[in-house]
């Protein structure tokens, strides 16, 4: 067996390179292929759409109970720079066989010049926004309710009923609250009024636990915003957990929960939802989706030390019944 250390590793593909004539010169392209993944389940078919990565800047505040130190650590054992959080964006549309049911709407190229590939990509999918009949929202952070509305304040989904969690519309769309919460929280507020101010008779609101779509079950998830909410989808034997925002980057809040990064309005209860939903995720060997997991952004969550692992979806070309689990 050949050795092969650093330096044969290191040197030896310059050398075998460097003796090779070039041959054609392609030319370099600067975008990925388009990113869509589908997945079968049950009779349903799930899409995930690719609305590309914000590359976030972070300082000591970005995580109220770890220090920068710990932080860096975390991303550097992900491969990832120092001080810099890549926000992925992937929206979930199911096709229930009767229906076009998407969670929660995009960033509408209007959060990072990084982001805004969804509509291409629906595109790429067949999929029309004027057939979308549903959309699902998670809670009002502008990244997932933006592309509801393009810049000029029309909207993309011309057709699609609109449902949100009832608590996450009582909070946002509150004018005395609005009033008293300070300019950082107050673009929020008012950019929810940029979005929903002219749909009030439209949008129908749920309270969370109940079904709203065929197959899709709201569940609580309260703490990154007051009324956040996840979904359970299920066709036949099959099911996934779309978790929203109850677990963010995996390389960071799935490996160490108990982090309460500033985005969780309320943290603590963020860190009990988050390890509940992480528990169950392991425990009962689910299918998971998370908005701003890395693309596909579903997988499968096991338990790993004080922590939990991501174990994404394997890459299929062909759309075969998903196995069964095994054990
Ligand atoms: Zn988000």
């Amino acid at each position: 067996m050949p050795d092969i250390d650093r330096r044969t590793l290191l040197g030896g593909s310059a050398a075998a390179l460097a003796c090779r004539p070039s041959l054609a010169a392609a030319p370099r392209a600067t975008v990925q292929g388009p990113g869509i993944y589908r997945t079968k389940l049950g009779d349903y078919q799930l899409t995930a759409i690719d609305d590309g990565t914000w590359f976030l800047k972070i300082d000591d505040e970005f995580v109220r109970n770890a220090d920068a130190t710990a932080v860096n650590r975390a991303l550097a054992a992900a491969f990832l720079p120092p001080n810099m959080l890549p926000v992925s964006f992937t929206v979930l549309v199911v096709n229930t066989g009767s229906k076009l049911v998407m969670i929660d709407a995009g960033t509408g190229g209007q959060i990072a010049d990084t982001a805004g590939v969804m509509l291409a990509n629906l595109a790429v999918a067949g999929i029309d926004p004027k057939a979308v009949d549903t959309i699902v929202i998670s809670h009002f952070h502008p990244d997932h309710i933006n592309g509801l509305k393009t810049k000029d304040g029309d909207k993309v989904f011309p057709n699609a009923e609109i449902l949100v969690p009832e608590p996450e519309w009582a909070f946002w769309m509150d004018e005395a609250r609005m009033n008293s919460a300070p300019d950082r929280i107050k673009v929020y507020f008012r950019n929810a009024r940029r979005i929903f101010g002219d749909l009030e008779k439209e949008v129908r609101r749920f309270r969370p636990g109940v079904e709203v779509a065929p197959g899709i079950t709201s569940i609580p998830a309260f703490g990154h915003t007051p009324g956040h909410t996840a979904f359970s989808i299920a066709s036949r034997n099959q099911s996934i957990l779309a978790m929203g925002d109850a677990v963010r980057n995996p390389y960071l809040f799935a490996r160490y929960p108990d982090w309460q990064p500033l985005f969780d309005m309320d943290g603590p209860l963020a860190v009990k939802t988050r390890r509940q939903m992480l528990d169950r995720a392991a425990a009962d060997r689910m299918l998971v989706e998370a908005y701003h997991f890395p693309f596909p952004a579903c997988g499968h969550i096991v338990k790993s030390g004080k922590g939990y692992e991501l174990v994404p979806v394997l890459w299929q070309p062909l759309l075969p019944e998903r196995p069964q689990r095994a054990g």
